[in-house]
């Protein structure tokens, strides 16, 4: 069966969704094409990582007041490193922020981005519709994909991929550039023995960064990385011993951990497309770009493709959609945001992984020195929380 649709989003994980509800904001309708069943991400407990640039553009889709309760504030990021007394804190209120970012799940985030699509009813969701291929061609864009077992084919002026980057490899006119680090990361829930305090740490040792990060009145996300035959080691391992070994790995500054919750790892890598020569087609979110989680960047980068490519879509008369000219503009506003996102990251995974004599005594005062120079203090703020606008 085949028909056709202006626009085509692929993937509706948060990027893709935040497109598609954006776009309603300027009265597009898109098509929406997502592998899973509807409903099936409400219950992704993995936590994201929210910058305050984030929570501003949910605010302009008037989703935040749905958000604010279920999400936990980030009042001040506590950085340090293993074997030295340097460290800095940044603090939300020395920045004319009420809070330096927010960690919400991905279930909840779905939730309501879901919600509102459905409230809206203008896009056209179809659910458990699996995209086999995209076919760019200079008339258009060709989604083949397969829902309840029947094959469909759909074409559209533009079509969108944000699929996260993991199913759709072959396309024509894409080329993906990756750096595995041979690193994964370990993502859970921990309970320590004192209360967060909205302190979000991130502790750099030889071995990788590992972060805490305040989710929930009680609790912390811990993304703990490293090598990968080690995280898979931590996997393994009893609640007790695995408690005990991140006390040693983190140290004392929130007392001992009590409790964990399921451990799950994923691998890292830092990976972005070549620029992108298919017609008709553009590439968002995590199928765009993806970082080292050391910053939390990645999801905020994401969203802020959704938010800048709806734009420039409704700046654009329909009859130009997926054209060259769209595409360059597109590209040109993204580039130094995504350029900087990748190179932050990439640089703190570099500068922080390694042993090297004396380097850790310099870092050690670099850190100190953040501390009390607050015009740096206030530009890393500033591009944390909204990119290269920052
Ligand atoms: C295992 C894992 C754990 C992570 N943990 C964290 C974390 O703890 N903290 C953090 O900040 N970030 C984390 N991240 C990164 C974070 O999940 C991403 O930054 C964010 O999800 C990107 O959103 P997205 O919409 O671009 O992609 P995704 O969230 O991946 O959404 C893609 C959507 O596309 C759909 N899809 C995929 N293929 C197809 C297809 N062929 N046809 C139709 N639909 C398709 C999927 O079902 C999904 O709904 C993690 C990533 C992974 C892979």
């Amino acid at each position: 069966m085949s028909d056709q649709a202006d626009i085509i989003i692929v993937g509706g994980g948060p990027v893709g969704a935040t497109l598609a509800l954006t776009l309603r904001k300027q009265g597009l309708r898109a098509t929406l094409l997502e592998a899973r069943a509807p409903g099936a991400a409400h219950l992704d407990q993995r936590a994201l990582a929210l910058s305050y640039g984030t929570r501003v553009i949910l605010e302009k889709l008037g989703l935040w007041s749905q958000l604010a309760e279920q999400a936990t504030a980030i009042n001040t990021i506590h950085i340090s490193q293993r074997g030295s007394l340097g460290r800095s804190r940044l603090r939300a209120e020395e920045h004319g922020q009420s809070a330096l970012g927010y960690v919400l799940s991905y279930g909840n985030l779905s939730r309501v981005l879901d919600h509102a699509l459905q409230q809206d009813n203008e896009t056209d969701i179809r659910h458990e519709a699996e995209v086999l291929t995209i076919t760019p061609s200079a008339e258009h864009g060709e989604v083949s994909y397969r829902q309840h077992g029947v094959t469909h084919t759909l074409t559209g002026k533009l079509v969108v991929l944000a699929d996260g980057g993991r199913s759709l490899g072959d396309i024509p006119g894409l080329k993906r550039e990756t750096k595995h680090y041979g690193h994964d990361a370990l993502v859970t829930k921990v309970r320590a023995e004192l209360a967060h305090d909205n302190i979000a740490y991130e502790r750099f040792t030889p071995d990788g960064p590992v972060a805490l990060l305040p989710n929930g009145p009680r609790d912390f996300s811990l993304v703990w990385t490293g090598q990968a035959d080690a995280i898979h080691g931590l996997l393994e391992l009893p609640d007790e011993v695995f408690l005990q070994q991140l006390h040693q790995h983190f140290g004392d500054r929130v007392g001992r951990f009590l409790q964990v919750e399921k451990r799950m790892s994923f691998p890292l890598k830092l990976s972005y497309l070549d620029p992108v020569t298919a017609p008709h087609l553009v590439v968002i979110g995590n199928a765009a770009q993806t970082m080292h989680p050391v910053a939390g960047q990645g999801f905020n980068v994401g969203l802020r493709d959704a938010w800048e490519l709806a734009r420039k879509i409704a700046e654009t008369p329909a009859a130009a959609w997926g054209s060259p000219d769209m595409f360059k503009a597109y590209s040109a506003s993204r580039k130094t945001d995504t350029k900087r996102g990748l190179l932050f990251t990439d640089f703190l995974v570099n500068l922080f992984s390694n042993d090297i004599v004396g380097l850790n005594r310099m870092r050690g005062v670099g850190l100190g020195l953040l501390d009390v120079v607050p015009f740096v203090k206030h530009r890393l703020v500033r591009k944390m929380s909204f990119g290269s606008r920052g």
